[in-house]
């Protein structure tokens, strides 16, 4: 939408308020709100400025100001408020006009226009499947209570919404049997249907809905593929409905990757490839899964990076305990077809020359979504760039269920990190794939961990629950 097509929407649509949007280090969007009589064409040029000092990571108290720079291409009316309001995203810039090297979005664009000069293709595309649960919305204390929710106790059936008041209906997801049984089992049907109808209503496709493997109250929901910026832009817009759609009804979502002990958690598989111009890069008929050299170097740049990368795909203490094994997150990085223990999986089920894509299934949505689709595409091309290969450097195939191999077996394969300070000093030891085409800059990888250290460190100091079960009476 040009600026003009923007003001001409606000005037037909008689929209009162234009919401302008960013997108902070840990990828949650913020707004400032202007009535739309004070938007003008100027507005867009101009930009919105606001206190960067008060977002985690950006700047210090002494040189806080910034300003948004509205894209009008993102513009879509607000589904939620009373007063029609138009959402518009923004890129961070100073106050002397640059764009901001922390800015995410910035960020994602700088990835995108350096595939661009690398010749090897012209787009690479994306498609998440960011996975989350809908609770009962009760606001619970932090500490030992309802903050620690484990499958099998009492806490789960008052965590899933299915509390015993007026008998027991006997329709229970039982743990780890919630992938996609009919109503009354599935409880969340009509829930998720409202979400895919605003969904549509803001303009993105939607191309399937339903319950997943974990206990009642798991979901997902799949939009369709795009480019990399315009995945996260519409990855933000499907949390933001994903939660106000949820409040609607009275429940909280979450994306949090292990809200529940013992059951499977949330991931967010990243599926991707890349073109140039109309023609697939990623396929070759016949070759293992029908994938072309090039996307198997792609997806060795993957696995070879993987430690850095999952501190920024992966970006939560809470990430960690997704990634254990047995419950369809991956440990191991290894690339197989259809195998869903693997880091890297190559679906060829219904898949053509042009949907021929490899998915990494390590992600989880705590990731941002900006950050962490850059990430991947730089990985990849590092992999492109320097020939990696995959299957010389033993990261597969692997066909078989990985959780069924002897220790012998399992001794070669290499595993994700097991905690969010090992992936930050994986990322300290192999950040220089990420600088290429200044996309990401020293500074902000510094920054970057600097803020995720602090984190690690405000939840290794609190004492766990489990604690006391284990020490308490000694
Ligand atoms: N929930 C699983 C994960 O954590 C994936 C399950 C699935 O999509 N089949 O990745
Ligand atoms: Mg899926
Ligand atoms: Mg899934
Ligand atoms: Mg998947």
């Amino acid at each position: 939408m040009s600026v003009q097509n923007v003001l001409n929407t606000i005037k037909e649509n008689n929209i009162q308020f234009v919401d302008f949007r960013f997108v902070d280090l840990a990828g949650r969007a913020h707004h400032i709100t202007l009535p739309s009589t004070e938007v003008e064409a100027e507005t867009f040029v101009n930009g919105v400025a606001f206190d960067g000092s008060s977002i985690t990571g950006f700047r210090g108290i002494e040189s806080s100001d910034m300003v948004m720079i509205p894209d009008t291409e993102t513009a879509y009316i607000d589904p939620f408020t009373a007063h029609p309001t138009l959402i518009i995203m923004s890129n961070i810039h100073t106050p002397e006009g640059e764009r901001y090297d922390r800015d995410p979005r910035s960020i994602a664009q700088k990835a995108e226009e350096y595939l661009q000069t690398t010749g090897i293709g012209t787009t690479a595309f994306f498609a998440p499947e960011s996975e989350f649960f809908i609770f009962d919305d009760v606001r619970y204390e932090s500490g030992m209570n309802k903050s620690y929710f484990e499958v099998d106790s009492e806490e789960a059936a008052w965590n899933t919404g299915r509390k015993e008041e007026g008998g027991n209906l006997g329709f229970k997801v039982p743990v780890k049997g919630g992938y996609v049984p009919v109503q009354p089992v599935d409880s969340q049907q009509d829930i998720r249907s409202e979400m895919v109808k605003v969904m549509q209503e803001s303009g993105l496709r939607v191309e399937r809905h339903h319950h997943e493997v974990s206990t009642a109250g798991a979901g997902e929901i799949n939009f369709r593929f795009d480019t990399l910026t315009k995945t996260a832009d519409n990855l933000l817009k499907y949390k933001y409905i994903v939660h106000n759609v949820a409040n609607q009804y009275g429940k909280v979502a979450t994306f949090m990757p292990k809200p529940l002990f013992g059951d499977n958690g949330s991931g967010m598989h990243v599926h991707m490839s890349i073109f140039n111009g109309d023609s697939p890069l990623f396929y070759e008929k016949g070759a293992y899964a029908n994938l072309s050299p090039l996307a198997m170097h792609y997806m060795g740049g993957i696995l070879h990076h993987a430690p850095a990368l999952i501190a920024l795909t992966n970006p939560s203490t809470n990430s960690f305990k997704r990634l254990v094994p047995g419950y369809e997150a991956p440990v191991n990085l290894v690339f197989s077809k259809g195998n869903r223990s693997a880091a890297v999986r190559i679906p060829i089920a219904a898949v053509t020359p042009k949907g021929c894509r490899i998915e990494f299934r390590t992600p989880d949505s705590t990731a941002n979504p900006y950050l962490c689709f850059a990430a991947m595409l730089l990985a990849g091309l590092d992999g492109i760039k320097r020939k990696i290969d995959p299957v010389a450097l033993g990261y597969g195939p692997f066909d078989t269920n990985i959780y069924h191999l002897s220790d012998e077996e399992k001794r070669e394969i290499r595993s994700v990190p097991g905690t969010l300070d090992e992936a930050l000093n994986a990322l300290e030891a192999d950040y220089e794939f990420l600088t290429e085409g200044d996309v990401f800059t020293k500074d902000f990888i510094d920054n970057y961990v600097a803020v995720k250290r602090k984190e690690a460190q405000a939840v290794a100091v609190r004492i766990h629950p489990h604690e006391y079960e284990l020490y308490f009476g000694c």
